[in-house]
């Protein structure tokens, strides 16, 4: 018999491991409830949720094959040994797990066990990211082969299996408060195919042009992200739906064809950096952890004092008195969903103005975002704190974003009642308003100030000896090829520079 575990992958469509084992002799498909990685400080109850109904749709499609899927609570080492000792089990199957340092050290502990019981332990990798990876040369070329591999078809039929299965309880029983996320997406495969159809068909029409507001983001990204953390959905299949379409857009108008073209490259490119993140997790998992570039180690505490306690505590709670970053934490908390500019600001305006050390910050972020994964997550909150070195840093002025993103006001009002009568001219300054908005705090910090301080901080760092040298090595072992060369010259440049509002290469 074998064992298939499910982790983040939870579809039988294009499963590389469940259509193998199958070849191999009767399944049983296992998901494992682990409640340790669920008291984890990076995962809330909108995550249980989401996942409980993946879960859900996963046991229909099996059911429909021929064998539910077993539910295990418990730790993976427990349940695969009850198992072991039921059933001949002859091999256990899973895809390769990239995710947070908790599942890094259960997969050791779980290879240790396997070695030990002299049961083979297959692996394949998913999304094109590679283990044990020599260097970053060649990686996007082999990326696009895998993902342009044929789909894997899903079995045709699976052998029942005698065996209990648990129910999932609801989010209080494993110990995750309700984090009032009323306006989420729903977990399941079905949910993320019609996401990924009405984007392809029509809402992606515009998504280069208004996936950087708040206003239109919504409506106009994706919003495939959590399907392809849960792995509900696959990123080769989206990636061949992407070529699909391309094939598709010569029918269209000339201007509707031109947008469509540029917005199925832009979002093609986005697909490639999900792995291309991924893999910098899989090759240096220490980035969740700490500093990429050590040089930041002694820059802001790591452990808060009472000022920095006190501007967490209001950017936690979207009472910073920014409109646009109370907007967006607010948003984020209602909807679990947030488009990648106004992460980026909301996780600059910590470590930048507030200046407060990533890793707080980021827990609090992936407790929200509906898709954390931890690879792009951890990777993305040291480049916007501008730990890594070797990204041109980008300091986001909130009232200059709100400006731009959301000049009317229609973002902010809808998320911060309190300056619903703040008129559009001041709705991004209202501590200028004759009246002065009620209940609204006054700048938690002066902006320019602020952001000229943390510039200046940083830069001096940059100076240091020995800096360039260990940014080398970043890049040796982190940057896209395609940027390599770019970062590498605007490090040359850095002297030069005099205003630190700059654009960075996004890897
Ligand atoms: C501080 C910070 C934290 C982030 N944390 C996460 C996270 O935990 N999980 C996550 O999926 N994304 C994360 N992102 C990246 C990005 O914001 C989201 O992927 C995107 O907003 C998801 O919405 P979408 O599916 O509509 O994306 P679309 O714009 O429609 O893009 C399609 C897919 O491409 C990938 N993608 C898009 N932008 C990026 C990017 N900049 N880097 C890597 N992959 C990208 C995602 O898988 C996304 O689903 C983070 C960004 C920042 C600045």
């Amino acid at each position: 018999m074998q064992i298939v575990w499910f982790k983040r992958d939870l579809r039988v469509d294009d499963n590389a491991v469940l259509s193998k084992a199958v070849e191999h002799g009767p399944v049983l498909p296992l998901y494992i409830l682990e409640p340790d990685l669920w008291a984890g400080r990076d995962m809330g109850a909108r995550h249980y949720r989401f996942l409980t109904e993946c879960v859900d749709e996963l046991d229909c499609s099996l059911t429909k094959l021929g064998q539910p899927l077993i539910v295990k609570i418990g730790g993976a080492i427990e349940v695969l040994n009850h198992l072991i000792s039921r059933h001949p089990v002859e091999a256990i199957w899973s895809h390769q797990e990239t995710w947070n340092a908790w599942t890094y050290e259960r997969d050791k502990a779980v290879r240790k066990y396997l070695i030990k019981k002299q049961i083979p332990w297959h692996e394949p990798s998913q999304n094109g990211v590679i283990r044990r990876l020599k260097g970053r040369d060649g990686w996007s070329e082999k990326w696009l082969l895998n993902m342009r591999a044929p789909l894997i078809n899903k079995p045709l039929a699976m052998v029942k299996i005698e065996e209990k299965t648990e129910v999932l309880p609801n989010f209080e029983g494993i110990g995750l408060k309700d984090d009032n996320c009323q306006k989420r997406q729903k977990g399941g495969r079905q949910e993320g195919l019609s996401y990924l159809s009405s984007f392809l068909d029509e809402r992606g029409k515009h998504y280069s042009r208004k996936m950087s507001s708040p206003v239109t983001a919504y409506e106009n990204c994706s919003r495939i992200s959590p399907y392809l953390a849960f792995g509900s959905l696959s990123v080769r299949e989206v990636f061949k739906k992407i070529e699909e379409r391309r094939d598709l857009i010569s029918g269209d108008s000339q201007i509707e064809a031109k947008s469509w073209s540029r917005s199925l490259r832009a979002f093609s490119s986005r697909l490639r950096w999900h792995c291309h993140f991924i893999q910098k997790l899989e090759d240096e998992p220490q980035l969740e952890l700490t500093n990429i570039h050590s040089h930041f180690d002694n820059l802001r505490n790591r452990q808060f004092n009472q000022k920095e306690r006190t501007f967490f505590r209001a950017w936690k709670n979207g009472e910073t008195g920014y409109p646009m970053i109370d907007a967006c934490m607010r948003a984020l908390v209602s909807t679990g969903w947030l488009n990648f500019r106004m992460r980026a600001m909301l996780m600059s305006f910590s470590s930048y103005h507030l200046w407060l050390h990533w890793r707080e910050p980021a827990f609090h972020l992936a407790k929200l975002f509906l898709d954390y994964e931890p690879g792009i997550h951890w990777s993305q909150c040291q480049m916007q704190s501008g730990t890594t070195g070797i990204n041109t840093i980008r300091i986001y002025n909130p009232i200059k974003q709100g400006i731009d993103q959301d000049p009317t006001g229609e973002f902010v009002r809808a998320w911060v009642p309190e300056l619903h009568s703040v008129s559009d001219a001041q709705i991004h300054m209202p501590w200028l308003a004759s009246a002065g908005p009620v209940n609204y705090p006054d700048p938690i910090v002066d902006e320019k100030a602020a952001r000229k301080a943390a510039a200046e901080a940083v830069y001096n760092l940059k100076k240091g000896e020995g800096y360039s040298k260990i940014a080398e090595q970043v890049v040796k072992r982190h940057a896209s090829r395609r940027n390599a060369t770019r970062s590498l010259k605007s490090k040359s440049k850095l002297k030069k520079i005099k205003n630190p509002q700059l654009k960075l290469p996004f890897d």
